[in-house]
């Protein structure tokens, strides 16, 4: 059998592997720790989880839980680990972060036919197939040949992320959908604000809480994908003349311009996620939801996808990879976890597997997989593959799945209950 490279012995990479050995493939497992070490990494074990020791809910009502048994009904291997390394935290996935890292260390090492080497990958030319699972902090050698093989303006290096909302819990009677100057169509929720309400919104994003930067991540970003805090520092009035500007969008109800204008756009196909255009922020979570209390019709939101902005290297991948995460321009070329536009330590673990299942689709010639767009899985693909405009990085959230009727409880059960049967039906084909 074909032996398969595997560059990045992260979450993903990790569970690249034991998948891909598991079906009875040799792999070289490339990962440059603790010879080299990331900036946050601090330990020389595979998949350590820099930040938080949560891997979120169990429940599956919750996106995360859903997905974590999705993965669990496809025999994920780093989702076994982490029952093995847990702790108590209630509803929630909790492990003793060096107890989990050290397990998948070694349950990799003992692994006959995967080979760990301790090496930097510094450039993509790697004969035969080959996954770089490298994640958001991959290495700078290797990030300047991802950015050579593809191009510089397909990768990027930090997330600004809007806040994102389901439509179907905002108040869409105080809005308008309307685009400038009535060109094109009328693609967007406008909320008009008088300027009252204006100048509440600026002094909240002034004086609310902000998340802290990690000491390696600098602040010539904020040029580039500015804070909307930090914008509202700038002057009372650069929101209105930025992203708030209500220039060539006319309020029915009023004949006239507002004074202030929050546009929302449609993130994804189902139709109920839409985000906050220009509202990427670091305001703490607490604050975010303060923040949705003072835009009109937003008070009573479901927030699907938190604003952040943080250090992240990832690729333009609807743009760049086929839908098996294989590059367009590389016959073996595969990418997995965070690097791919997916965000969080399962949904890398997910993407991990999903890759893995192309890559042995692939060597057999057979048609690629695509999960059900019913469940999480199958939805965090096709958004990976489909997304056309505004590309930015996806957690796994019930707003990617098609919708249901029903209140907010009711939809998330039906959701979930319909992913599992889909899922399962999909396992016995
Ligand atoms: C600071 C920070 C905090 C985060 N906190 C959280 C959190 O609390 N919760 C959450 O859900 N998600 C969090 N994330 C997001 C994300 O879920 C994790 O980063 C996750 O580990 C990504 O998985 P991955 O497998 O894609 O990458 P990683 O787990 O980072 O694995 C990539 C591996 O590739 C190796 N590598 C890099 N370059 C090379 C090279 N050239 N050659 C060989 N090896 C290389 C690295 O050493 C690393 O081991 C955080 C991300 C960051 C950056």
């Amino acid at each position: 059998m074909q032996k398969i490279t595997i560059v990045g012995g992260g979450l993903a990479g990790s569970e690249a592997a034991l998948q891909l050995a598991g079906r009875g493939y040799e792999v070289d497992l490339i990962e440059m720790r603790p010879s080299v070490m990331t900036e946050a990494h601090k330990s020389p074990y595979l998949a350590e989880l820099v930040c938080s020791n949560s891997l979120k809910s169990t429940r599956i009502e919750n996106a995360s839980g859903l997905l974590k048994k999705e993965l669990n009904m496809l025999g994920c291997r780093l989702l076994e680990i982490a029952e093995k390394s847990k702790v108590p935290a209630g509803h929630a996935l909790a492990v003793d972060r060096e107890l989990f890292a050290s397990n998948v260390s070694r349950v990799v090492q003992e692994h006959k036919l995967i080979n760990l080497v301790e090496e930097e990958k510094r450039d993509i030319l790697i004969s035969g197939c080959c996954v770089i699972a490298t994640g958001p902090l991959t290495s700078q050698a290797l990030s300047k040949s991802i950015q050579d093989h593809f191009s510089k303006d397909h990768l990027f290096f930090y997330d600004a992320i809007s806040i994102s909302i389901n439509i179907e819990t905002v108040d869409t009677g105080v809005m308008f959908k309307a685009s400038r100057y009535g060109k094109g169509e009328a693609d967007y929720f406008n909320i008009p604000f008088t300027k009252e309400e204006y100048y509440r919104l600026v002094e909240f994003l002034i004086s609310a809480p902000k998340t802290e930067k990690h000491n390696f991540e600098s602040s010539s970003f904020f040029e580039a994908c500015l804070p909307v805090e930090v914008a509202a520092q700038r002057g009372v009035e650069t929101l209105r003349y930025g992203i708030m500007k209500p220039k060539g969008l006319i309020d029915p109800l009023t004949g006239v311009e507002p004074y202030a204008v929050i546009q929302l756009r449609q993130e994804t196909r189902s139709g109920e996620m839409y985000g906050l255009v220009g509202f990427q922020s670091r305001l703490t979570r607490k604050a975010q939801r303060e923040l949705l209390g003072v835009i009109p019709g937003l008070m009573n939101s479901e927030i699907l996808r938190w604003a952040s902005i943080h250090r992240n290297t990832y690729i333009d991948s609807p743009r760049l990879l086929d839908e098996r995460q294989m590059s367009k321009m590389k016959d073996g070329l595969f990418f997995a976890g965070q690097i791919t536009g997916v965000e969080g330590y399962v949904e890398s673990i997910a993407h991990g597997l999903i890759t893995s299942r192309n890559v042995i689709a692939y060597l057999k010639g057979e048609e690629s997989i695509i999960f059900p767009k019913e469940t999480i899985l199958g939805a965090i693909q096709r958004y990976l593959i489909n997304t056309e405009i505004n590309f930015q990085p996806i957690n796994a959230n019930f707003g990617l799945l098609p919708r249901v009727k029903g209140n907010k409880r009711e939809r998330k059960s039906r959701k979930a209950q319909i992913a599992i049967d889909s899922m399962t039906a999909f396992l016995r084909k």
